[in-house]
């Protein structure tokens, strides 16, 4: 009998469990408030400008190919990326400015020689974070941390007796000061905190892995841009049959005898085998199971940064700039305190400029750039964001001249401006955080919502809000556990 599935939200996570339940042999409709697949991973255009709206930073693009190849589809005819051999410039206020090679060899050369740091304390650290990735990997991110046989494995055995080299108890920032000396190298080594939403003053030194994603697996770039990632995706659904539900807002899950028995939108009512849930684990609590009891440790974890971002539209080109560009603030500690102490924006925030036009000309008009100008900021907590906005901006505008030396107003011709707040309501995103909970303490990774509900039979959670976290490759990742944890439909 074909059995149904219901997909509740079409974010990359949402689109790449659809596609597993499909390739499973199950009936799958996916629900969807907004008018596109994607969530977060969306794009607008204006005034000739196109800019994609969310991600900027693809890495492990093997976690999307894999999805062609479930349906034996040759990825490169429906998908294509190409390898970053820069992978970000760093811009200081001292004048300092480093390109960040990735090649390993190139990268520690330079880095050397510019930061006067030992070369094999740099090529050490890169070792260990390999190291630490290869440990972990496979069992933080790969199963679920909620089922007993996770811990009958060889990869948990591995992780176990090498425990005292995963650095579990002391912070990031605390790790990369006993190990560089140069302030500024500490700096792009604590930068990684932030690609999971979290602090480098708090989150645990094990995250000294992530430098392993840009520099031993490599950055890349989505042919068409990011949006392509969810767009291609959509396409392969479509072609597989998934039904899609546009503008349909899931408002309950139904459920009798500890079972599911489907949903209700706010057009009808449908019912399902499975339902498979991608809105954010907070708000589905909240809005579709008001009669299930909360899990309240794990909704209460702390969330992950959000982001301020001007989208600017720039009549000039920067040869100084690449596709990933930092430029770092002088008090890098109160930047944080003040995105997840006080809720605020510091008076020197680091500030990323992402160019895809850079990569992709048709992004931006002829001699033209189009600027994705974003800080790391504060979930939604009722702040005054018309004004923070206006007063950020301002900040923004007088760094980035000192820097660049230039009046970047004289060149701004468009702009768009999204704030947590506008995170918040269109993807349900708790807070507007883009990682869903934050990494700030060691016990971050078993706090998260488990892949599947102790309460309710046949509902199962997937996207940046539960295990393993946010960011592309780990929705994808969450997708993933949630398939192998439902049986094939025979
Ligand atoms: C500004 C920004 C920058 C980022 N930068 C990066 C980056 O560089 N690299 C990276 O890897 N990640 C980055 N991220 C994080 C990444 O975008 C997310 O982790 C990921 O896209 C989340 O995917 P998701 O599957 O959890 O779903 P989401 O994208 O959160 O989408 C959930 C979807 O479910 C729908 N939905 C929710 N509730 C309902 C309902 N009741 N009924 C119907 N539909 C519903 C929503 O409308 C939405 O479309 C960034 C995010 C943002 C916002």
């Amino acid at each position: 009998m074909n059995k149904r599935v219901i997909i509740i939200g079409t974010g990359i996570s949402g689109l790449a469990a659809s596609l597993r339940m499909r390739r499973k042999g199950y009936e799958v409709i996916a629900f969807e408030s907004n008018d596109y697949a994607g969530g977060k991973i969306t794009d607008f255009q204006k005034n000739g400008y196109r800019w994609d709206m969310g991600p900027s930073l693809f890495t492990l693009p093997s976690y999307i190919d894999e999805l062609f190849e479930l349906f034996e589809a040759a990825p490169r005819k429906y998908f294509n990326y190409h390898l970053k051999k820069n992978i970000c410039n760093y811009f200081w206020e001292d004048g300092t400015r480093f390109s960040a090679a990735a090649s390993q060899e190139v990268f520690i050369k330079e880095a050397s020689a510019l930061f006067n740091e030992d070369a094999k304390t740099i090529k050490k650290y890169l070792d260990r974070s390999k190291l630490k990735y290869d440990l972990t990997a496979p069992l933080f991110l790969e199963k679920s941390l909620h089922r007993k046989e996770t811990y009958f494995s060889l990869a948990t055995f591995k992780a176990f007796v090498n425990s005292y080299r995963l650095h579990l108890f002391h912070s990031l920032n605390t790790l990369n000061r006993s190990v560089f000396k140069s302030e500024k190298l500490v700096q792009i080594f604590n930068r990684f905190a932030t690609y999971n939403g979290s602090t480098p003053y708090k989150t645990p030194a094990i995250m000294s892995l992530i430098p392993h994603l840009e520099m031993g697996l490599g950055t890349y770039f989505p042919q068409g841009g990011i949006h392509e990632i969810s767009q291609s995706l959509y396409r392969l659904a479509q072609a597989q049959g998934v039904q899609f539900h546009f503008n349909e807002s899931v408002e309950q899950i139904l459920h009798s005898n500890q079972q599911t028995t489907g949903i209700i939108t706010n057009i009808g009512q449908y019912p399902s085998d499975i339902v498979i849930c991608n809105m954010d684990v907070f708000a589905a609590y909240d809005k579709l199971l008001p009669n299930l009891k909360k899990p309240i440790k794990t909704l209460q974890q702390e969330r992950s940064s959000s982001a301020l971002i001007f989208y600017w539209g720039i009549k000039k080109i920067f040869p100084e700039l690449d596709l990933h560009n930092i430029l770092f603030s002088q008090d890098y500690e109160k930047e944080f305190e003040h995105i997840f102490d006080k809720k605020s924006i510091s008076s020197d925030p680091t500030i990323y400029i992402n160019i895809s036009s850079k990569e992709e000309g048709s992004d931006a008009p002829q001699g033209c750039e189009n600027w994705f100008v974003m800080i790391n900021a504060p979930g939604n907590y009722g702040q005054d964001w018309e004004t923070l906005k206006k007063e950020v901006r301002q900040r923004i505008v007088k760094k980035i001249n000192r820097i660049l030396k230039v009046n970047i107003e004289e060149y701004i011709e468009a702009e768009e401006i999204l704030e947590p707040m506008t995170i918040e309501s269109r993807t349900y995103s708790h807070k507007g955080s883009l990682y869903g909970a934050s990494s700030n303490s060691q016990f971050a990774a078993f706090l998260r919502h488990p892949n599947f509900s102790k309460q309710l039979k046949n509902l199962y959670f997937c996207g940046g809000s539960v295990h393993p976290g946010g960011g592309i490759p780990l929705c994808l990742l969450s997708a993933k556990i949630v398939s192998n944890l439902i049986p094939v439909n025979k």
